[in-house]
């Protein structure tokens, strides 16, 4: 991608408006920002369109203030939390990068009605740890501790184990505080919008705007900079959760009410039926899928004791079919043990086996725990053995029995195929990645691959093209969004986000990753058109 410089009286009104040492335009530093080894990167390689400009931005002030700039030089503008998703670099020429880490504040926690405040780059795990000390939780997505939680919740996905009982984090997502493209304005979404009444609704008064800005998916940094978010926190009536020890698998203390199980099946009608009486009896509080590779490349610590663990098959001769991680957070031990006999109940009722942790041994007790926590393993295991990995389509939200059923398949027969052909890495073909949504019969699901990206072999875009197309002819939801894949149904879904779009950011200050159907954003530049959508839609 071709590289652009900034303007010289931009990059001097920026370090006006942020001082000189936070705003730069050093070529090495701008290297930093141009560079990712994670998700989606096998679409487009591990090099990135180079910003023209890295901002730190540290009040809401000065983030309308680069949103200005940005505006009057026709530079493109894009805004980051702890940036572990490609779209969070610049995915077009001439664009300054927004990056949050200033921003770091838990505003506020309100114990009575459950909720904290928080800015962009407070964490999960910062949120959970300080929360829990008041006899609150919150959900972690699978990213794990490390990443925004306000990032999850207004603009990206959101779906990890704890999605069970804490829901995913766009349904965890209160008030919100937007800045507006323009720089101008501001937007506060639900109850901030009304003086005094505080940040515990989303919604209202009027129409929704919760779904405008997200979708299914999150906009991806396209409508403005989310400077504050209230995220919706839940009963946690353990003792604070506690870990000493070092990395990577410190030392968790065990926690009186708590319980952990891993349960499989023999095939997918069977999990099935367990899944969904687990879901209704609402006896779990994380529950998700992790297939035997996720074992072998969370457990390991170098590359030798990972092809070791390949070699011994422990994991893929124990959960040839995957396993489902189970917690039980209760409030006191005979309820832990009443809900647990009746999880062990179902589990074996449905054919199924259901085995503690501990029995895998220390650290796989700890992975279990610490993951049911706080989702703390999944994100290694995708950066081992190769440093690089990726998801196949559909990637769907689904009910569990298309999830096993229809899009799972497609997945297997996808990876077979490549390790096969050795195009990625062998990490056991069902490596599916899964969990279910607040105790109901949906759930969603990730296909992760491993491959070295420095050596590719064209197997990514092979598998990517694939599962797009089986996804879509099996009429499965792909990439998490519910797309009609018939007659003119896709084009007019996509029309959607393209008029919201126009309508926050006529002037396109926003670097938005959606701008790859550039085609029809540019298509619909009447505004005035949302008001029509019922009709032209
Ligand atoms: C190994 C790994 C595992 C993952 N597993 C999961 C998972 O299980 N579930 C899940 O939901 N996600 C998962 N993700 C995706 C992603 O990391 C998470 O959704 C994460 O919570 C995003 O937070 P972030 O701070 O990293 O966002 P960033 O990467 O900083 O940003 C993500 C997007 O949101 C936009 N954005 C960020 N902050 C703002 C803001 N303040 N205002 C406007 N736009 C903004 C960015 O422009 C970017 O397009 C995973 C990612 C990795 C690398």
């Amino acid at each position: 991608m071709p590289s652009s410089t900034i303007p010289k009286e931009a990059l001097e009104e920026l370090q006006d408006a942020l001082g000189e040492n936070n705003a730069s335009a050093d070529p090495g530093l701008l290297q930093v920002y141009t560079y990712m080894n994670s998700m989606f990167n096998s679409l487009f390689g591990l090099w990135w369109v180079p910003p023209v400009a890295v901002t730190l931005p540290s009040t809401v002030e000065e983030v309308q203030a680069v949103l200005k700039i940005c505006r009057k030089h026709g530079l493109k503008a894009k805004p980051h939390s702890s940036c572990w998703v490609v779209t969070s670099l610049a995915c077009s020429p001439d664009t300054v990068i927004l990056d949050l880490r200033r921003m770091d504040n838990l505003i506020e926690i309100n114990q009575h009605d459950g909720y904290a405040v928080v800015e962009p780059y407070c964490s999960a795990g910062e949120q959970q740890v300080e929360i829990m000390k008041l006899g609150l939780n919150s959900h972690v997505n699978g990213a794990g501790p490390n990443a925004s939680n306000l990032a999850s919740a207004t603009s990206v996905q959101g779906s990890g184990g704890t999605s069970q009982s804490m829901s995913n984090s766009e349904r965890n997502m209160l008030g919100v505080e937007l800045c507006l493209p323009n720089g101008e304005e501001i937007l506060h979404i639900g109850s901030p919008g009304t003086p005094n009444a505080g940040w515990f609704c989303g919604d209202g008064p009027g129409p929704s705007l919760k779904g405008m800005i997200r979708g299914a998916y999150g906009n991806l940094g396209g409508c403005g900079v989310f400077t504050k978010c209230g995220m919706k926190c839940y009963p946690w009536n353990n003792e604070p959760f506690h870990c000493e020890g070092s990395p990577p698998f410190f030392d968790a203390k065990p926690l009186p009410n708590y319980r952990l199980r891993i349960g499989f099946w023999p095939d997918y009608d069977s999990e099935c039926d367990g899944l969904y009486r687990i879901g209704e009896s609402e006896l779990v509080d994380f529950c998700s899928r992790f297939g035997a590779g996720v074992f072998e490349e969370a457990l390991s610590v170098t590359n030798e004791e990972y092809l070791s663990m390949v070699d011994s098959r422990l994991y893929r001769n124990t959960f040839p079919k995957g396993c489902w991680m189970f917690s039980i957070a209760a409030g006191h031990p005979e309820e832990a043990e009443c809900r647990l006999k009746t999880l062990e109940y179902i589990v074996e009722d449905t054919n199924g086996i259901i085995i503690d942790p501990e029995d895998l041994g220390q650290d796989a007790n700890q992975l279990s725990f610490q993951t049911a926590i706080r989702g703390c393993y999944v994100f290694k295991a995708a950066f081992m053995p190769t440093g690089s990995w990726g998801c196949f389509p559909p990637m769907a939200y689904e009910t569990i029995d298309n999830l096993l059923k229809v899009v799972q398949p497609i997945n297997d027969e996808i990876k077979k195929d490549l390790i096969a052909r050795n195009a990625i890495e062998d990490d056991y073909y069902d490596n599916v990645y899964m969990s279910t949504d607040e105790h109901s019969h949906f759930g969603h699901d990730e296909s992760p691959y491993s491959l070295d990206l420095w050596e590719s072999k064209g197997g990514e875009l092979d598998g990517m093209i694939r599962g797009v197309i089986d996804g879509m002819k099996s009429n499965s939801a792909f990439f998490y969004s519910p797309v009609p894949t018939e007659g003119d149904g896709l084009i007019t879904y996509l029309k959607y986000p393209a008029k919201i779009y126009n309508m926050l950011d006529p002037d396109r200050t926003m670097d938005a990753f959606f701008m790859l159907a550039k085609g029809i954003i540019n298509d619909i530049d009447d505004i005035d058109d949302l008001k029509n959508l019922g009709e032209t839609a």
